[in-house]
């Protein structure tokens, strides 16, 4: 496992979180996963200095862990958006491509359930050994093509992706409650992506595109 820095560095996360509060993300329950996941278990050993830098890392494969002002940008968008239970957090949820493990673990701070899927065998390995010590009863890893969502867990709260393709899948629409929310990055033209929300209303589907981002390519099948 990536056992990053010996001991916790409490302070460097506490300096990310204030960071992520200046830059406007004001939603508590978002800023506490944040603070509560040590996201250098989750980069390699010798990124681990840089792990509560505000910047994207290699995680292998040629993949990276997100930057942390976009995962916690992201999740403050789902949370607002989705159907939440009585005690301020969504049901199920879908992360689209594990990766590390790291968002899953985040996303475990606010949703009951959550249902993460990566499409590449080693790295879907990989989360599952820094998932092991950390002993999360509420996460489900699934080596598979988020493409075609995971059926198994829908109607889904939210959605979210760290890989962006040029269209949404219908699958993830067709897997949504009504009343959730889907955050993902789109392709618009050419290579540039944008993040966009979606929610499924009981008037139908409501688009809204934010502002540009960079994550991997969205990829079908399994490798
Ligand atoms: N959320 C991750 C970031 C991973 S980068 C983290 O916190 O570390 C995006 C990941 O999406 C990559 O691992 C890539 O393999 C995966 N991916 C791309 N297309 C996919 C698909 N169709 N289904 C599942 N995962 C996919």
């Amino acid at each position: 496992m990536a056992a990053g820095i010996a001991r916790d560095p409490i302070p460097a996360r506490a300096r990310m979180v204030r960071q992520l509060a200046a830059e406007g993300i004001t939603d508590p329950r978002v800023l506490r996963a944040m603070s509560a996941v040590e996201r250098h278990r989750f980069v390699e050993t010798g990124l681990a200095p840089q792990a509560y830098e505000d910047t994207a890392l290699p995680i292998g494969l040629g993949q990276t862990i997100s930057k942390p002002s976009v995962v916690a940008r992201m999740l403050e968008l789902l949370v607002q958006g989705g159907v939440q239970g009585a005690d301020g957090r969504l049901g199920r949820v879908l992360d689209i491509g594990t990766g590390s493990g790291y968002q899953a673990v985040v996303l475990s701070h606010l949703a009951a359930e959550v249902y993460s899927i990566e499409r590449l065998r080693d790295l879907h390995e990989k989360a599952r050994v820094n998932l092991r010590p950390l002993r999360i009863p509420n996460i489900h890893l699934i080596l598979g093509d988020g493409m075609v969502g995971f059926a198994k867990g829908e109607p889904y709260a939210g959605i979210v992706a760290a890989a962006g393709g040029d269209a949404l899948p219908s699958a993830w629409i067709d897997q949504l409650a009504e009343g959730g929310r889907i955050v993902a990055p789109i392709v618009a033209s050419g290579a540039a992506q944008l993040l966009m929300v979606v929610d499924k209303t009981r008037a139908g589907i409501v688009q809204t595109v934010l502002e540009p981002v960079k994550f991997v390519p969205l990829k079908s099948g399994i490798a």
